[in-house]
């Protein structure tokens, strides 16, 4: 039951129910038991998943009382969650978005036959069995592999796991195609499920501005926006990450597509410094992307994040020629669009250069963002041009 005047958020369509908006709980809910949320008032407002241990102390399932949760639940929601994405041209997608499907907690990315699971909260955890069993009918996948090995579990206090669910193989990569580049992605080993599909937009965008222009790609992965650069025509591209792991896939998806090494060059380095370093050997470039890891988890870490933001764009803004285009992107759930965009206005004063905003990026369409969601908009992007 919620403290009065709490039900607003629910009422609106938001999933999360705040411990501090909970005035009573009835019985002893074991951790990812579905329970009745109700208003002070004793109205019906949701089914959610209850998660003793987390800040979110409950994950809204359904809004509809007729509902019930149970297996034909789940293969309800991740059919419409599939079947939302007909006609989605990629073989590599997200097929389930979490709060955004409908199911909190729950993502599901598709590479080919292989479907990766991900289950970062109480309730997902409880109906695990019926989430793999939904996903393997709604896709078809012949093989389904589970990387619940998020950091947001031990706040629902979950331990870590992964493993094959369904359909188990000796190698854990798969080669996909996006835009006709070929990418090898380890399901096991790679960052999230393997790839960074919310990008995908992106990088087709960074293709279509890259001929001609010498390339920085700064965090670079497995190389997603390098090899997009590169079939864009780019002169050159120079790759930046910290992970030699991340460096070496990046260096056999460019063998994988034929790439002429003599248009890539390679650095095993911190970002910070280094573009430091970069401005010391009097480099310079014509369109930079900025894609670095989550700085800031969570609103509180906001401001240590921020300095961290400014920093590498502005570094990044001195290392642009004229006309040159920075396009630069925070995954940070803690950093709304609009601070972004402040913290750029201020890397830019600092400079000291003056910028124009040619267009705001997001997260590809398999990432959708609920009106009633906006904490689903965690990708924010900005296509800059130094005049
Ligand atoms: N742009 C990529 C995804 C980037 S993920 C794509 O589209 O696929 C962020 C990357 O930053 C990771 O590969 C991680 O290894 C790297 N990284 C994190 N901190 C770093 C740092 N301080 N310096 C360099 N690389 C870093």
């Amino acid at each position: 039951m919620l403290e009065p005047g709490r039900e607003r958020a629910a009422l609106r369509g938001h999933p999360w129910i705040f411990s501090g908006a909970v005035a009573r709980v009835e019985g002893e809910p074991q951790c990812g038991e579905s329970v009745e949320v109700r208003s002070a008032a004793g109205g019906f407002l949701a089914r959610a998943a209850y998660s003793p241990r987390s800040q979110i102390r409950a994950r809204v399932w359904t809004r509809d009382e007729r509902e019930t949760i149970d297996g034909e639940f789940f293969r309800r929601r991740v059919r419409a969650a599939v079947r939302r994405r007909a006609g989605f041209d990629a073989e590599a997608l997200r097929v389930v978005h979490g709060e955004s499907d409908g199911l909190p907690g729950v993502v599901c990315d598709r590479y080919g036959e292989v479907a990766v699971v991900q289950l970062g909260s109480a309730g997902a955890e409880r109906w695990r069995e019926a989430i793999a069993a939904a996903v393997v009918e709604a896709t078809g996948c012949a093989a389904l592999y589970e990387r619940s090995d998020l950091e947001v579990r031990a706040l629902e206090g979950l331990a870590p796991r992964a493993g094959w669910l369904h359909g188990a193989r000796t190698d854990s990569t798969v080669v996909i195609a996006e835009g006709g580049i070929r990418y090898r992605v380890d399901v096991a080993r790679g960052q999230k499920t393997g790839f960074y599909l919310d990008q995908r937009a992106n990088r087709a965008r960074v293709r279509a501005l890259a001929r001609g222009r010498e390339v920085l790609n700064a965090f670079c992965y497995t190389g997603g926006f390098t090899l997009a650069a590169l079939a864009g025509g780019a002169r050159l591209v120079l790759s930046i990450d910290s992970s030699a792991e991340a460096l070496d896939a990046a260096r056999a998806n460019a063998a994988l597509n034929g790439c002429d090494p003599a248009l890539l060059e390679w650095r095993g380095d911190d970002v910070f410094a280094a573009l430091r370093a970069l401005r010391g050997e009097r480099r310079a470039f014509d369109l930079i992307v900025l894609d670095p890891p989550k700085f800031a988890p969570t609103a509180q870490h906001a401001a240590r994040a921020a300095r961290a933001y400014k920093d590498i764009n502005l570094l990044a803004l001195r290392l642009l020629r004229p006309g040159g285009l920075l396009v630069t992107f925070s995954c940070s759930g803690g950093v709304s669009p609009e601070l972004f965009q402040k913290i750029l206005a201020g890397a830019a004063a600092d400079a000291p250069a003056e910028v124009e905003c040619l267009a705001r990026l997001q997260a590809d369409a398999d990432h959708p963002v609920l009106l009633s969601f906006p904490e689903g908009e965690y990708l924010k992007g900005l296509l800059l041009r130094k005049r």
